[in-house]
């Protein structure tokens, strides 16, 4: 009967849907790290909507925020009119995220999606530079507009498009030449090389932990030499965290422990705090140069999304939050390690940090598989990689210890019964 109630969706919605195919019920509720479906069955969450739910869904101080905005008739839409909800949102953002870490951003709003911060991100590089070219890495993640799309290093997500990777050039991310390879020395050496045709780039675009591209990690080692190089040629260094900031790898931003300070950071997902769409663009205040007008859209800057994520930047106001993360973090990576020496015919290898990480299997269709059966059993879990060969732990941050063993149980189980 319920899935008899799925069938509208195979009538009325493109055949482009593909979680649906994924996870197929009618959700119907959501708190915390649980969902629900229609018929009641409960459901651990280990998806957190890609990266969008680091607080879980309907956190109740947020839920509170918003039904009084909205019972005061606050304003919903005003495109990038001043409101009160966006200067406290802006005001919190400086005093709670930038300052404490000494860092110095102006704040864009680029319009609703992480996609729409890449394509600024992006067009900024090339009018503060006056160059075309963008350095990307192999198996990044950028989104799927036709630029970030372009800068993409996956030729499934660019077929739709028939996208080349335009003006753009993927370099090896660290470590896929292997661990005794530093990739950047490729880098340099092209940058180095005048006679290897290659134009100096505009900008140099990463995620330090590659979401959907297999969970694979860039070292801080590896992160600063990126830097330096930046530095050295005058090259903007683009942060996406998109996926990995707000948190998910421990630091509110991704790039902390590192170090390093980039000329513009892509921030979207968890920034709202609450899965309302929202995308903010951070620039380094000598390269703000845009003209006013210059990059828009309807839905830069909403209001509903100012009121819950100014309420989630409370999180970040002691640094227990981010202990409590990596406390976190550490027990899936315990888990995962066990899992890896327990069941050695998933020739794992575990990846990730913070509380995204998860197990590259060595076997075809193993991860999908893993994922399947843990489904069936109320864990909603997602691939990641190339070949989807990467099974992601990706809960809400929020989530508690009881949750995440649940969590755990079910995925043990799954890994047993699949490889059985
Ligand atoms: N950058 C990264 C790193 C992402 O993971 C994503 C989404 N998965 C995007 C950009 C695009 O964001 P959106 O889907 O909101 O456009």
């Amino acid at each position: 009967e319920l899935n008899s109630q799925l069938t509208i969706f195979e009538e009325l919605e493109s055949e482009v849907r593909s979680y649906i195919r994924s996870f197929p019920v009618m959700f119907e509720k959501a708190k915390g790290y649980k969902l629900w479906d229609a018929k009641g069955k409960e459901y651990i969450d280990f998806f957190a909507g890609a990266g969008a739910l680091n607080y879980g869904h309907n956190h109740p101080k947020m839920k509170e925020k918003l039904l009084s905005y909205l019972a005061d008739d606050g304003i919903t839409h005003s495109l990038d009119m001043g409101t009160k909800a966006k200067a406290a949102f802006l005001e919190k953002f400086e005093n709670v995220i930038l300052k404490p870490r000494s860092l110095q951003y102006k704040v864009m709003f680029p319009g609703p999606t992480g996609t729409n911060t890449v394509e600024s991100a992006l067009k900024l590089a090339r009018k503060v530079t006056g160059r075309d070219l963008i350095i990307s890495f192999t198996n990044g993640f950028h989104g799927m507009t036709l630029g970030a799309l372009s800068v993409t290093g996956n030729s499934f997500k660019r077929h739709g498009a028939g996208v080349p990777l335009h003006n753009s050039m993927a370099m090896p991310f660290d470590s896929y030449l292997g661990d005794d390879v530093d990739t950047v020395d490729y880098l340099e050496r092209f940058l180095e090389d005048n006679g290897s045709g290659v134009a100096l780039p505009a900008a140099i675009i990463l995620e330090t932990v590659q979401g959907e591209g297999g969970l694979n990690t860039a070292k801080d080692e590896w992160l600063k030499r990126v830097e330096e190089i930046c530095r050295r040629w005058d090259i903007l260094l683009i942060v996406d965290d998109v996926q990995v900031g707000c948190g998910r790898t421990g630091p509110f931003f991704s790039f902390e422990p590192s170090g390093i300070k980039p000329d513009i950071v892509c921030l979207s997902k968890s920034i709202s705090g609450y899965g309302v769409p929202m995308a903010l663009t951070l620039i380094k205040p000598q390269y703000d140069i845009w003209e006013p007008g210059e990059h828009n859209g309807t839905f830069r800057g909403h209001n509903l999304a100012f009121v819950t994520a100014a309420e989630a930047l409370s999180f970040w106001e002691t640094k227990d939050f981010s202990r409590e993360i990596l406390d976190k973090g550490a027990m899936a990576g315990e888990f995962l390690n066990d899992l890896t020496d327990k069941y050695p015919e998933l020739k794992g290898e575990v990846r990730g940090r913070g509380l995204m990480r998860g197990i590259a299997c060595g076997v075809d269709g193993l991860a999908e598989m893993i994922c399947g059966r843990a489904f069936e059993k109320g864990l909603i879990m997602e691939t990641s990689g190339p070949n989807s060969e990467v099974f992601k732990i990706m809960p809400p941050l929020t989530i508690d210890r009881e949750g995440l063993n649940r969590g755990f149980a079910i995925i043990e189980a799954s890994v047993k019964e699949s490889l059985n």
